[in-house]
This record gives structure tokens, sequence and C-alpha cells, in this order.
């Protein structure tokens, strides 16, 4: 067995994979995480999407104290501004539209209505879109038989205070910190497994596994063993981004369960809703746009005073080509980086983490086990990348030559299927292993104005009176459950917040 793993990284990445490594195999194996003050963090992961419950209910962290330590936020997807089109407005929502009848999806009914007798637009038989629209949420399970309840939900959060609440939650499990800059890595002469990190400090430290969460640079799975790295900037064209923390104008700025992503000219510009701030970046190509020109915006489209002064992220959108070699697995930024529009690279952590849980290695280190690894993380990376693209890929606007470029580009061919497939008759082509499921796809390709030319011809064995009356119920009954549901401000209050919150709701 594995005795001595060493986590090279103490970001989210580094102590996410502690917090689950002691908790998931806590006999098996002593795990060390080094880090270093002089290096710091990226920070910036401060929204996510619902699987991050699946893995602090893994963990066994109790959802209130973690909210209150993280100063998060509730999440039910992502308002998107501008991206079909200049002025256009739409919400990618943690939930379904309506419920399937006779098995067969409800888009598919509502298709058919649209085009005979009519049918309200179908974001209004979305309950999560509904409840963002009225900036309302409650603290629910997902229930499927109730159209009130099928919605998921994810969190906001202060990413340097989920590392440090995950820190106290590891070091209590056993997890040993400790501060240092590795400054030195030792390979085996023949194996090139590597068998110790040294400090700066001149301190050695053995192990049987390493796991790179050191960030951009790779210092493991990049510097020391040579993995190199897929560039895919030309389907991700953003490279760059400013980020800043912002405080809310007055105790009356909402507070809305969703984050926002507003479309640019050269990128895009989030604002992601905490507590007692707003964390604002604008992510962009510099390519399109200047450092100092997308400085400018984001200044310019920020809703109150800046925290602290912006700061600048330079990076490559792509993914390593192996992220397990040898003893030494990558995870976090060393792995790769999408691009944060979709949140996805705190769940690619998560992703990772649980399947090197899975199939955690012996002392042999099994090449087809390190093989299996790679494979299914090559498809997460794969089918996130290209859930990514079609949010670039489908728009119409020709204003800029960012936008020009996105709409012309030539896209991954299991993209161009998918889009085509849902063309013909809205399908949506997914697989079961994807990060984003069919409800996700839609709510994007339909967004985005994306029109299906026909139907799934199992919708006419129902009579149209039939459909027209179960679409009927679900409108008014999503309607019904979005009005009556508590304000996002008032669950927060009540579930996880302290003063601040309480304070903006006495008048
Ligand atoms: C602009 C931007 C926006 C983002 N937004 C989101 C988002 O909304 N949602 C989301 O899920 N993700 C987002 N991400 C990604 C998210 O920030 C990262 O996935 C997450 O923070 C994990 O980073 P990390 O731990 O891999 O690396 P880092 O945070 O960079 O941590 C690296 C660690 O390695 C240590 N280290 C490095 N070198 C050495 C050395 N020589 N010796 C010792 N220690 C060393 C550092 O001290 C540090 O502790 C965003 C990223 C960017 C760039």
């Amino acid at each position: 067995m594995i005795k001595k793993v060493v986590i090279v990284g103490g970001g989210t990445a580094g102590w996410m994979t502690a917090a689950a490594l002691s908790r998931h195999l806590p006999k098996a194996c002593q795990v060390h995480l080094i880090e270093s003050d002089q290096i710091a963090t990226v920070g910036v992961g401060e929204a996510t999407i619902p699987a991050i419950r699946t893995f602090n209910a893994g963990l066994g962290i109790d959802e209130q104290e973690f909210m209150r330590e993280t100063n998060a936020t509730f999440k039910l997807g992502i308002r998107f501004q501008n991206w079909g089109e200049l002025g256009e407005d739409y919400y990618h929502a943690f939930g379904f539209y309506g419920f399937p009848i006779n098995d067969v999806s409800f888009h598919q009914y509502w298709m058919k209505m649209q085009q005979n007798s009519g049918a309200a637009p179908i974001h209004e038989y979305n309950m999560p879109y509904m409840a963002s629209v009225f900036d309302k949420f409650e603290h629910k399970q997902f229930d499927n038989d109730s159209i009130a309840s099928r919605y998921f939900y994810a969190f906001q959060f202060d990413a340097a205070l989920y590392a440090q609440y995950l820190r106290k939650w590891s070091e209590a499990k056993g997890v040993t910190r400790i501060e240092g800059k590795v400054t030195e890595v030792s390979q085996h002469p023949d194996t090139g497994f590597i068998e110790s990190v040294t400090l700066e400090s001149g301190m050695r430290i053995e192990g049987d596994l390493f796991i790179d969460c050191s960030g951009f640079r790779a210092l493991l799975m990049n510097q020391t063993l040579g993995i190199g790295y897929q560039d895919w900037s030309h389907w991700l064209p953003v490279n760059r981004a400013w980020a800043v923390s912002t405080a809310y104008e007055n105790k009356d700025t909402p507070i809305p369960p969703y984050t926002r992503a507003r479309a640019l000219t050269g990128g895009w510009q989030w604002r992601i809703p905490l507590q007692n701030r707003t964390g604002d970046g604008n992510v962009f190509s510099e390519q399109f746009i200047s450092e100092d020109q997308a400085l400018d915006q984001l200044l310019e489209n920020i809703e109150g005073k800046p925290m602290n002064e912006p700061r600048l992220l330079r990076f490559t959108t792509g993914k390593r080509d192996k992220i397990w070699h040898k003893n030494c697995v990558a995870i976090g930024l060393s792995a790769g980086f999408l691009e944060p529009l979709e949140s996805t690279s705190i769940a690619l952590i998560q992703g990772a983490i649980l399947l090197l849980i899975r199939n955690f290695p012996n002392e042999d280190f099994d090449s087809a086990t390190e093989h299996e690894f790679n494979r299914r993380m090559n498809i997460k990376y794969e089918e996130s990348r290209n859930f990514l693209i079609l949010h670039y890929h489908l728009t119409r606007r020709n204003d800029t030559d960012f936008w020009n470029y996105c709409r012309t580009m030539a896209i991954p061919d299991e993209l161009k299927h998918r889009m085509d497939v849902f063309r013909h008759r809205g399908h949506t082509a997914h697989k079961n292993s994807d990060l984003f499921i069919e409800h996700n796809w839609l709510q994007v390709l339909f967004g985005q104005g994306m029109k299906p030319e026909s139907y799934d011809p199992r919708v006419d064995v129902v009579e149209p009176q039939e459909v027209e009356r179960l679409l009927s119920q679900m409108n008014k009954d999503v309607a019904q459950a979005a009005h009556a549901m508590p304000s996002h401000l008032e669950t927060l209050a009540q579930y996880c917040a302290g003063d601040l919150i309480s304070n903006r709701l006495s008048k």
C-alpha cells in the first residue's frame, strides 16, 4: 500500500484533496501538504456548480457552518447577458423545464405547442429560472415528483475562506501541513518516479504518491516530469482576467441567487454575490482587447467601490497531456484550466479527487489504472470544454472582431455533432458521464436562440388538448411556487447568515 502522500500546494485544489484523502482513506496513508506563504493562491474560484454539495456532504461538512464561515450565498444558476445578441438575457438555471410526458422530454411538447397554438416562453416552466428572476430561494431537497422542488443549488463563496475552512478540517483529521517553498525535486535515477521534494530551508520530504496542486506552475507535472500542455485557445480564446472585490453600494443592493456573466466586447464580466461583497472580474482575450482597455471596462461595469487593487491573471486555456504520470497526479490548475464561465474548475478538481480515490494506487503503480484515470479525466475536460465553446460559438453577435471570430471559428467535431442533432429534432446527445446533462445543454441552446427544425414524433401520440392542459398546469404551478418562495435574503438570514444579512432585512 501507499503509505505517504505528499501534496504540493495549498490552494483550493490542495486542501480539497487533503480533506478528501483524510476522510475517505483515513487509515491507509499519512497525508502531508506543503504550501508556501511566499507564493499566493489564485483565490478567485468563487462560483460553483451543484456537484460541490456531494463533495461537502461526503466529507460530512455541516452546510450551515460552512456557509457562515465562507460568507457563502446560494446559487441557482448563471444569468447570461448579451451572449446570443446584444440586449438578450437568459439564465442557465440548475433544474428542469417542466415534467416529461410519456417518457418524452418536456421541451419536445413545448416545441410543438410553439408551432401550433403557442405556449408561454420556455423558461416560465422552469422553477429555478423563475426563482432567480424574482431573487427568491428556498432551501429544499430535490424531489423529482414536485415541480416546486425539482431543482439543484450550488454556492458562491469566498475561495480563500473555503481553503482555510478545509485546512482546519483536514488538520483536525490528521493532515500535516508544512510551510515552505519547494526548491528541488528528486527522482529515482532509473524509473523517474519522484522520491522527495526539498524545501528552501533544506528540509527533505519523501513520499510514495505526489499530488501536484501547485497551480499554473505545475511544479511536479510539468517542471519536473515534463508533461506538456494542450493549448485550446483556438476554441476558448480568452487568456487574461482582471479580478477585484467590490463593496455593496448600500443595504438595498440585491444579493441575487445567481452569478452574472455579461458578455462585453472582447470577453465577458462576472459578478458573484457573497454575503459581504461581490467578486467581479473581466475575462478577455488579449488578442482582441488590451489589458488597459479591459481594466477600464471592469471598473466601468462594477456596481460599488473596489475593495482592493484589481489583480491581473494570465492563463492559457487547455489541459495537460496527462494528469497522472508515474507516481504523480496533477489536480487543479496544474492539470488544466478551461476558463471560469460555467464554474467548472472546482468541479473538475472534485472529479479528479474522487476518481483518484476510486483508483487509489498500490506501490506497484499499475499502468492500466493510470491509463483509466487519464482516459476518464480526458472525457471530463473535453466535455466541459465543448459545453463552454457552445456559449461563444452560438452567438449572432457581429459587433466586434472577438465575436466574429467566435461565431465563425471551427469547432470540435463532437460539438458540431451535438449542435446538428439538436438542430434537427431538439435532442441533446448528451452522455451519462457529462458534468452537464440534458437540462444544462437545453438552457444554453434555447437561451442563445437555437431553434430545432422539428420535434420528436412521439409527441403526436398524446392528444393536443391534453398536452395543452398539462403545459398550462405546469406553467401555473411554477409561477405559484416561485411567488410563494421566500426571498434569497430571507433564506440566508434564517439559514446561515450573521448580522450583515439580518441588518439588511430590518428596515
Ligand atoms: C480568473 C479566474 C476565475 C476563476 N473563477 C472560478 C470560479 O468561479 N469557479 C471555479 O470553480 N473556479 C474558478 N477558477 C479556478 C480556481 O480559481 C482554481 O481552480 C482553484 O482556485 C484551484 O487553484 P489551485 O489550488 O490549483 O492553484 P492555486 O490557487 O494557484 O494554489 C497553488 C498553491 O501552490 C503553492 N505553491 C506553488 N509553488 C510552490 C512551491 N514551489 N512550493 C510550495 N508551494 C507552492 C502556492 O503557495 C499555493 O498554495 C478561476 C480561475 C481564474 C484564473
